[in-house]
This record gives C-alpha cells, structure tokens and sequence, in this order.
C-alpha cells in the first residue's frame, strides 16, 4: 500500500497534537569543546580531520553561558562535545552540580562513558543523556565507526536507562549504504528502547571525511523518518534538528509539521560557533547567539505554535 507522504505527516502531527499539545520547548545547546578521541567516518570532529581548529571552554566560560541561557527563561542546558577525555570525571561532576544550582535541567551529549562514569554525573544531577544510536544495523554501524562498537552503543543506552536518566536516541538518515530496511531496524530497536528523547537528522556530508563524496540525506526521507518516530513512540519528545534546518531554509518547521516537538537553539557562544563543525553550512553559526532565539520564536509562531 502506497500512503501519499502529507498524509503520513498529517497523522503523525495529529499525534504529535494529542500527546503534546502545541507547545514547543526550547533546550539550549552549549558545544563546549570539538576535540574527539574517535573517528566516525561521517563527522567532521573525527580525531583525523586535521583541518578542523580545535576549542575547549573552561569551566568558567561554560557556567557563565549556563547561567545566561537560565536567565532567557531557557529551562534545560544541554553539554554537547566530541568525546574529550581532557575533562575528568570530577571537572564533570562539577560542572553538572554548578549547573543544576541554576535550577535547570541537565542533558549531557559527551558519548561513550564507563558504567561509573554515568552514575556518578547522575548523582551530581545530570537529568537526561542524549546518545543517539546512529544506525540500528550492525554491518553498517562498523563500517562508520572504525573504533566502536554497537553492542557498546546499546550497552550505553540501557546502562543510561536504568540508572534513571530520561534517554535520548536516534539515527542520521541517508547514511552511505543505508537501505529503508535499515531504516525499519531503527524503528524496531527505538521501539524495544522506549526512548524519551529521539533526535532524527539528515546525514551532510563533510569535505574532510572519507564520506566527502557521498550523497546526503534528503528531506523528505528525513520528516517521513521524523513521522514514522512519532507513530512508533507517541511519547517522545522529538526534536527538529538543525542538521534539517541546514538541508532546508524551512526544515524545522517542515520537522514540527511532521511529528516533531522540540527545538535545541544553539547558544554556543562566539569565537566557537563556526568551529563546532559536524557538517558543513551549519545554520546561525556567524549569528550574535542571543539573535537566534527571537529568530526561531518567530519561526515558531508563525507555524501557529507555542514557545515553552
Ligand atoms: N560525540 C557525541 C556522540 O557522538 O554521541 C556527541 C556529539 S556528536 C557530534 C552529535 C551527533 O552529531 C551525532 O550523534 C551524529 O548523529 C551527528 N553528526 C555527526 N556528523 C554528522 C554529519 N556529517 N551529518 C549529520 N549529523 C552528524
Ligand atoms: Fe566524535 Fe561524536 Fe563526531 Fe563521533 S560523532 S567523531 S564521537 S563528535
């Protein structure tokens, strides 16, 4: 059976509608560092992409970013970065127990961590985990990460989940070599995870990778990926990307047409925006960040929905 594409996105908004209601919450994103020990074939922040000039926030620079987005009315923080051994367990546990003085919530987005270490930056406070699993299908997952494992990437998830963080999820979509079977597989292990979070991005492809000369995902395949999400976990909060953002000057809204909920604003502050380079033509990365976040409100509202 042959469904037309807006109607699947129509049912997945009505979804969206009774399970959300049309509120769009806001979580603030600060990239604090682009160093990253790992090599995923896809990312330009891969350890062998020489071209890429690296940052790291201090401490400070971080907490003082935190507490400006806490006082725009932004209720959750969200630390993203490449995976950086520089920071210790015990810089991050600080860091984590500083921020939620501020009375927001925490999510981390820094990768692959020991048991130990999860635990330990729950204790301090940290509330979600955003990992996503990136592809659900094995043969394809090695082929992009030539130091990792999924079985490790799992493991993460479940270890995340029962130690009490709300979990974040997700697969890039046009992946090299990626089927829609494959596509179904992320569906199905999304399914058995019940993640609460779910981030669904196009794959772009970096000219500093070895995927330089690959294809990327389109839009389409994208919102109906975003759609299906929707239809499998009615719950979750789904975000619209700015990798969307970047394949299409209206992705995001196309995304909150589609079943998504959820919008992260970049509030990495300048020098560092351009640098956080995962794929090129980033949107807003030469903007003032505190511009961004009128700009999306209005983007926001003028699809008829609410800024949380
Ligand atoms: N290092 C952590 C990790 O890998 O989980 C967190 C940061 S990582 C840069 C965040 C996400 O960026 C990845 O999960 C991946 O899905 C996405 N990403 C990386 N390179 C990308 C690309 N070329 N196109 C689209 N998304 C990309
Ligand atoms: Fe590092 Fe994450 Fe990029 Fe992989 S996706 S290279 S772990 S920053």
């Amino acid at each position: 059976m042959e469904i037309a594409k807006e109607k699947l996105f129509a049912l997945a908004d009505s979804i969206r509608f009774r399970e959300k209601g049309d509120k769009v919450y806001l979580r603030g994103i600060i990239e604090f560092s682009n160093h990253c020990r790992r090599n995923c074939l896809y990312c330009g922040l891969r350890r062998d992409n020489k071209k890429l000039s690296r940052y790291r926030m201090s401490p400070e620079e971080i907490i003082k970013r935190a507490k400006e987005i806490a006082a725009l009315g932004i209720k959750t923080v969200v630390l993203q970065s490449g995976e950086d051994p520089y920071y210790r367990l015990k810089d991050l546990v600080e860091l984590v127990s500083r921020i939620k003085e501020l009375g927001v919530y925490v999510t981390l987005s820094i990768g692959e961590l020991s048991t130990r270490a999860y635990r330990e930056l729950k204790k301090a406070g940290a509330d979600r985990y955003l990992l996503r699993h990136e592809t659900a299908n094995q043969k394809l997952y090695a082929a992009l990460h030539p130091d990792g494992s999924f079985e490790n990437r799992r493991r993460c998830l479940y270890v995340l989940k029962d130690l009490g963080y709300e979990v974040g999820a997700g697969n890039m979509v046009g992946l090299p070599g990626q089927t829609d079977d494959m596509l179904w597989e992320d569906l199905l292990f999304m399914e058995k995870l019940q993640p609460e979070m779910v981030g669904i991005g196009p794959f772009i492809p970096h000219p500093h990778t070895p995927l330089a000369k690959e294809k990327g995902g389109t839009l389409e395949q994208t919102l109906t990926m975003i759609a299906l999400t929707r239809l499998t976990l009615p719950k979750a909060n789904i975000p619209a990307t700015t990798a969307l953002g970047t394949i299409h000057p209206e992705g995001r809204e196309l995304g909150l047409k589609a079943g998504a909920n959820v919008v992260m604003p970049n509030m990495t502050p300048q020098p560092y925006r351009p640098l956080y380079q995962l794929y090129p033509g980033k949107i807003c990365v030469n903007e003032d960040p505190d511009a961004c976040l009128p700009c999306l409100k209005k983007r926001i509202e003028g699809i008829g929905r609410i800024v949380v």
